[in-house]
């Protein structure tokens, strides 16, 4: 891992957990780093498709594939996900996109505004064209009631459900699981 790696890898029981929730099939993981949920979703077993615009990272991940043994369900791809979206098709996506950083934590109230390379809206737009099976890994003070309105963006409306993913007693991050990945409707009206 590089340094960047140590705080934004997603620690391995909730990548695993993401996994066993995801029902499998095709998975791309579309901000894919060092590789953290891409390599759990490959135990699985799935196929998975890991896209990273940084080189560095795709070689990080790669590597860190081959030392759990999971490389051959793997695909590696070096680019930016706006720009192959159109050209992929999956049974699931799933999109952990930048927090920011650490700074990500003084937030409040992280809006969905602050995710990074694009605001959380246009990202969920551009996975939604692949499946509506879309998992999201969010910061754990993200605006709650803007994760539950990308849910509306589609109509019908998609199924939604929001996880709090703990280490110990630390809340680390939120899951939106949305599209057959979440087991009951939306609540906003
Ligand atoms: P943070 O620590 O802020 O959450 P991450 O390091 O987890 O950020 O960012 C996830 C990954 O997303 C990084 O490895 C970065 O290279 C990658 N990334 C950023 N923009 C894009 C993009 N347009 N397409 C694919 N990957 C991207």
């Amino acid at each position: 891992m590089d340094e960047e790696g140590w705080f934004s890898v997603t620690p391995e029981d909730i990548a695993s957990r993401h996994a066993e929730r995801s029902g499998g099939g095709t998975v791309i993981d579309c901000f894919s780093g060092v590789g953290g949920n891409a390599i759990q979703f490959a135990k699985m077993c799935f196929h998975v498709v890991a896209i990273d615009i940084d080189p560095k990272k795709i070689g990080f991940a790669s590597n860190n594939a081959k030392i759990y043994g999971v490389e051959d369900y793997i695909d590696f791809i070096i680019g930016d996900f706006f720009q192959l979206a159109p050209f992929l098709k999956a049974d699931v996506v799933f999109l952990a996109p930048p927090w920011g950083g650490p700074t990500y934590n003084t937030f409040e109230n992280f809006t969905l505004d602050l995710l990074k390379p694009k605001d959380g809206y246009s990202i969920f737009q551009v996975a939604q064209r692949i499946t509506p099976n879309i998992i999201m890994f969010l910061p754990r003070n993200v605006d709650l009631r803007q994760v539950e309105e990308l849910s509306w963006l589609s109509s019908p409306p998609l199924n939604i459900e929001i996880e709090e993913n703990y280490i110990g007693s630390y809340l680390k991050g939120i899951t939106a699981y949305f599209g057959n990945t979440a087991s009951r409707l939306p609540t906003l009206s």
